[in-house]
């Protein structure tokens, strides 16, 4: 896959470099839905991207979002959801929607990033129409991985306060052990 290069690769949009990217002339974003900005079909806006696209549009970008979705209903309540115009249906890597959305922006192709969790289908697609782009780790794996983090925190502590029963009655031997 040498053909694709993302100009960025983030893990995801929360660790995108907006002084980066705006310094590259960027203007506006073209998102990805489904494990981009939101878990796939959940229709869930997570409270860290609410606030992070609220703090982009005070920035003064422009935002869109086309997705691959073919499913209506869905992607008008996404729409409604993150009050960003969403282009459904829209056969990325095909270049027809992600050109509306240029159109609909008003910006020229390389005044925007292209932001997706997919090589084959927003990669390419922003690449191919002269875009910038950025590729995001799939959202859902990220939460997995929050969660794994989460846990493996809980377990270390558990093992350090049992630990320090056993072996450090008093407290201020302890102190050090705390992670
Ligand atoms: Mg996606």
């Amino acid at each position: 896959m040498a053909f694709l290069k993302p100009t960025w690769v983030v893990t995801g949009v929360l660790t995108i470099d907006l002084d980066a990217v705006q310094a590259d002339g960027v203007k506006g974003f073209i998102f990805d839905l489904d494990n981009t900005i939101m878990a796939p079909n959940s229709a869930l806006l997570e409270n860290d991207i609410d606030a992070w696209l609220k703090k982009i549009h005070a920035l003064g970008f422009k935002t869109i979002v086309v997705s691959n979705n073919p499913l209506s209903f869905y992607t008008k309540k996404a729409e409604e959801i993150l009050k960003i115009p969403v282009i459904g249906n829209a056969g990325k890597p095909r270049r027809r929607m992600l050109r509306k959305a240029l159109e609909l922006l008003g910006l020229q192709a390389d005044q925007v990033a292209v932001v997706g969790d997919r090589p084959l289908t927003d990669i390419w697609g922003g690449q191919r129409l002269g875009c910038k782009t950025i590729l995001v780790d799939p959202l859902t794996k990220t939460q997995e991985n929050r969660v794994v983090q989460v846990l493996r925190k809980i377990e270390r502590q558990f093992i350090a306060s049992s630990h320090r029963q056993v072996q450090h009655p008093h407290p201020h031997h302890s102190q050090k052990r705390d992670p």
